[in-house]
This record gives structure tokens, sequence and C-alpha cells, in this order.
């Protein structure tokens, strides 16, 4: 499903991101990326959708090169790679709905979609995303009237909303309590194993990733330093 080939990142400022990283990474996988702050893991999940652009390597996406991608081919692979963000990343000022049909905008060329009304078929996607969370009920409040839990909850709607096949999850619950981490990824959990999605979560606590993860990515300066199931992930990080 991914296939992470070589790759390293330095930033502008000469910062080396990742260094050298090879990774294959199998469709329905649930995967956690653990490692001490600045290790690259956000690095390698934005690497993975190209929300920045590589130095070295190649990635591919269901068979696709990302790296090498343009325009429209571009946008195809993106639409099977949902995000998730620490803080959510959600259109504040605008219902839970909305926010979820914006999973949908691609589907369609239209302006019309982003500011006016959707296809039918579209919200009952939308419903039943928000349902598969449990926050049907919140579709019409707007975003930022919810708590941190029920955002995040909205945001992963939105990437089931968008049918991605891949999800990329950047310390989804470095923001949150214990009991709505445990909520979250209990979602994140079921609907991996509901749908078989691929799931890559970046945690940068090691017992979340033994307790969610069926494979423990362990990074350290741009660097794997661990590979392997979760029964082999002892102290590393
Ligand atoms: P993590 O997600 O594990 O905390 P990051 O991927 O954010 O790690 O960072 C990896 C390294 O890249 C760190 O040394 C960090 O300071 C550096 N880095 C991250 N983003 C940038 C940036 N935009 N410009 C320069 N250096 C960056
Ligand atoms: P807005 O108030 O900006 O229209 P809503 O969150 O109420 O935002 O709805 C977003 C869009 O979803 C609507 O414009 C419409 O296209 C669609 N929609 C909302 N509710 C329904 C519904 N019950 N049946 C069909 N479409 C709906």
């Amino acid at each position: 499903m991914i296939e992470i080939r070589n790759v390293s990142k330095t930033y502008a400022n000469g910062t080396k991101g990742l260094n050298h990283i090879n990774l294959t990474i199998g469709q329905g996988e649930f995967v956690a990326i653990v490692g001490l702050s600045g290790a690259g893991k956000s690095t390698l999940l934005r690497s993975m959708n190209r929300l920045h652009d590589i130095t070295e390597g190649e990635i591919i996406i269901g068979g696709k090169s990302i790296t090498a991608a343009k325009g429209r081919n571009l946008r195809m692979i993106r639409r099977d790679i949902g995000m998730i963000f620490q803080s959510f990343n959600l259109v504040k000022r605008t219902s839970v709905l909305r926010n979820v049909l914006a999973g949908r905008v691609g589907y369609h060329s239209t302006l019309r979609t982003v500011v006016g009304r959707f296809p039918k078929q579209d919200v009952e996607l939308a419903f039943q995303a928000l349902d598969r969370v449990n926050i049907a009920e919140k579709a019409y409040s707007r975003a930022d009237e919810l708590s941190g839990g029920q955002q995040q909850r909205v945001a992963i709607a939105r990437v089931l909303a968008q049918e991605a096949k891949i999800i990329l999850a950047d310390e989804p619950v470095a923001s949150l309590d214990p009991l709505t981490t445990k909520q979250v990824m209990d979602d994140l959990k079921r609907i991996n194993l509901e749908s078989g999605i691929t799931t890559i979560v970046n945690l940068h606590f090691i017992d979340l990733a033994r307790q969610y993860a069926t494979r423990i990515i362990g990074l350290r300066a741009g660097e794997v330093v661990f590979d392997g199931p979760v029964s082999e992930a002892t102290d590393e990080k």
C-alpha cells in the first residue's frame, strides 16, 4: 500500500528531518510511529501525503509514485489519504456536517459544493460517517462548540466521508485528556478493523502504541531505530 524508498528530507535551513528511510506498509496495517520530539515523525507523515517535497528517494502509494505525480494525478492519489492532526483542523465557525462534507470536496469539480448544497448521497454518507464515531446528534452544531475529543471524532468522520484508504494521524491525541484519548484511539482502531483502512499514527507515548498498534516503528534523529510487532517493542524510543 505504501512504499518509502530511501527517503531523506532536509529542510531549507539545513536541518535533516529524515535520513534514508526505507519502509513498506501493507494494506490494513495499524502502525504506530513513535519517537521523541524532533525524531522526524511529523516529517515522515507529511512526506507521505506530500504536504512537503522530499529531498531524496521516492514514495509509492497504492502502486503510484506520489513523489513524481502532478496536478490531477496528485489529487487522485491524495483522495485516498485522509489526514488527522493534533489541532483537529476543522473549519471553526461552520457546522459539523459541513466540515464532514468537506471530505467529499474533490469528488465534485464545482466550487458550489464548498459553499452551497451538496448532493443528497454525500449528505447521507456524511451522516453515516458521523454515526460511526457516535456524534451524529452534533451535525448541526458549530464545530468550535464541541469539546476537543468531539472535534477529533468529527475529523475522523471527515476522513470516512472522504472514503480514504489510508489514514495518516499526526499526534491525534496529544492535546486530549486520558479518557478522550481512549475514545479517539478506540474509534481509530475500530474503523481500522471494520474497514481494513491502513492506519498510521504518530504517537509521543509508546504505551499507547503498544495498546493499539500491531506494528511499531521507532524513529530517532530521522532514522528508523526499531521496526517490528508490538510484542518485540520493549523500551525502544
Ligand atoms: P517529530 O514529529 O518527531 O517531533 P519533526 O518531524 O517535527 O519531529 O522534526 C524533525 C526534525 O526536523 C527536527 O529537528 C525539527 O526541528 C526539524 N524540522 C521540522 N520542521 C521543520 C521546518 N519547517 N524547518 C526546519 N526544520 C524543521
Ligand atoms: P448550511 O446552514 O451552511 O447550509 P448545514 O450544515 O446545515 O449548513 O448543511 C450543509 C449542507 O448539507 C446544506 O447546504 C445541504 O446541502 C446539506 N444538507 C443539510 N441538511 C440536509 C438534509 N437534512 N438533507 C439534505 N441535505 C442536507
